[in-house]
């Protein structure tokens, strides 16, 4: 039957590694929607327009073709034809992109194609900033991550291999921006069972919310 998960939490709180292996145990499908905002994000980037120009950043979103697989075990995200995997991995994304997430005419326009996706599949673990408060309120399960700063800086600068103290900084920079901003800013829903996984294991996370599931 159907079952939809909402994953949210900052950046390095275990969101993509814990939801994409819980979406494999349950055969479910995975939506990374961080890759969707990074990829509108690299459209805007690539048009060459002024990034605090809302309105032409709304109209780059609007027009590109935006295509996401959502294989837990592997997809692609594609814009306008181009395959941007890597690209939207790399540090002029990351800087740019929670300039461009805030804009709400963006926000309306993916969190659309999200409930598209959601409904499509059936069977999903999204994750994100918005899921449980925004995109899909009727999750079956909530759940919001977190994790010492310190621990987050070191996950994400093993994974990219830029030092810990740029990558702390990045951090502290993108959760505020993305807690502070006024469209569906990063937020915990009222519903969310938490989770810190500081001195948690990712098996232990993900047996966990299997148990909730469950339940
Ligand atoms: O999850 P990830 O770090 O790839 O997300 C990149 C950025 O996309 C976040 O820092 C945030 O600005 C934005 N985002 C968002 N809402 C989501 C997912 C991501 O605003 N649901």
């Amino acid at each position: 039957g159907r079952c939809v998960v909402a994953v949210d939490g900052p950046s390095g709180s275990g969101k993509s590694t814990v939801s994409r292996r819980l979406a494999v145990g349950l055969g479910a499908r995975y939506l990374d929607t961080g890759a969707m905002y990074r990829a509108i994000t690299w459209a805007v980037l690539r048009s060459g327009i002024d990034l605090a120009d809302a309105g032409s950043v709304a109209k780059v979103a609007g027009e590109v073709d935006l295509r996401i697989g959502t294989d837990p075990k592997g997809y692609g995200v594609t814009a306008d034809g181009v395959t941007v995997d890597a690209e939207i991995r790399g540090p002029e994304v990351t800087g740019a992109v929670s300039a461009v997430a805030a804009v709400p005419a963006v926000r309306v326009l993916l969190v659309t194609r999200q409930r598209e996706i959601i409904a499509d599949a059936g069977r999903i673990v999204v994750e994100g900033r918005d899921i449980g408060s925004v995109v899909a309120p009727d999750a079956d399960l909530k759940v919001y991550l977190t994790a010492s700063e310190a621990a987050r800086a070191a996950r994400r600068s093993a994974e990219d291999a830029t030092d810990v103290a740029t990558t702390a900084a990045d951090l502290a920079r993108r959760d505020r921006l993305d807690s502070t901003r006024k469209a569906h800013p990063l937020a915990q829903a009222a519903d969310a069972v938490v989770l810190d996984t500081t001195e948690l294991g990712i098996d232990e996370v993900v047996a966990r919310l299997r148990d909730l599931l469950t339940d």
